[in-house]
């Protein structure tokens, strides 16, 4: 398959891109600065193998999207999968009357406009794949039942990633694209921490069990954790 991944340079990105390349798959490794420590890895990575292609890719920048379509339709015509992984969690006051908008705002820009640009970008690319898939990560901290967790920001826009999903899921069934909404469970990250429970390889294998529709989605919700159990919308 070809595969594209955002956020590919570290935590579950850089997971994603390792399984991917285990399994023999071309991945398109989306990098948003290509001289960070990590990203420079990954360019000695590509080095070795030409199943490796890495990209500059800042999710929030739709110039830089479109570039990576034009370097990605230069090695490839089509797409099998776009893997929608790149996300932030910032710090904010949790009392609303605190509250950094400018904060939430970039949360947007990143966890639901990012893909947003993505998509839109490379839908076309998607279309000419064979059992096409999108992968948006998303996170139990956009469940509408679990509203207690988590911060404003990060919360609300891993919602509205929901609804982008369930939008698209209804609106590319005829195509037989699928689209998930995946919560990756707690990762040992950056963002997860140390004391999370999983390390970031732990869910990829149910990712991509996922992506080869191995394990299938039942109808309604496309909201799944990494075995393709329904998370609670
Ligand atoms: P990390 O913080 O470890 O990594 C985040 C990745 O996103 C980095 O590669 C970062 O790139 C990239 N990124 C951030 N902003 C942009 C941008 N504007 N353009 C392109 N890339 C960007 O996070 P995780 O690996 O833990 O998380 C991966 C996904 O999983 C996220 O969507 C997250 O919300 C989700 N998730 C994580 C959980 C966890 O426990 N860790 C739990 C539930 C969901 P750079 O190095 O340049 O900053």
């Amino acid at each position: 398959m070809n595969i594209f991944i955002t956020g590919a340079n570290r935590g579950l990105g850089y997971a994603l891109v390792q399984k991917g390349l285990i399994e023999g798959h071309r991945i398109f490794a989306g990098v948003r600065t290509l001289d960070s420590t990590s990203g420079k890895e990954l360019i000695k990575q590509m080095e070795t193998t030409d199943q490796l292609i890495v990209l500059q890719v800042d999710v929030t920048n739709e110039d830089s999207v479109v570039h990576a379509k034009e370097k990605i339709l230069a090695h490839s015509g089509s797409l099998d999968v776009i893997i929608n992984n790149a996300g932030t969690l910032l710090e904010v006051e949790s009392e609303i009357e605190e509250l950094d908008i400018e904060a939430c705002r970039q949360s947007f820009d990143v966890n639901t406009l990012g893909p947003l640009r993505v998509i839109k970008h490379l839908l076309p690319l998607l279309k000419k794949g064979s059992q096409p898939s999108i992968l948006n990560i998303s996170s139990d901290a956009g469940s509408l039942t679990n509203a207690n967790g988590g911060n404003y920001p990060y919360g609300m826009s891993k919602a509205a990633l929901n609804m982008l999903g369930e939008k698209l899921d209804r609106s590319l069934k005829e195509e037989d694209i699928q689209v998930l909404s995946i919560h990756p469970g707690w990762l040992r990250t950056d963002m997860g921490g140390q004391k999370a429970a999983l390390d970031p390889m732990e869910p990829t294998d149910g990712i991509f069990r996922m992506l080869e529709r191995k394990i299938h989605v039942s109808e309604g919700s496309r909201f799944v954790d990494f075995k393709g159990n329904k998370m609670n919308v």
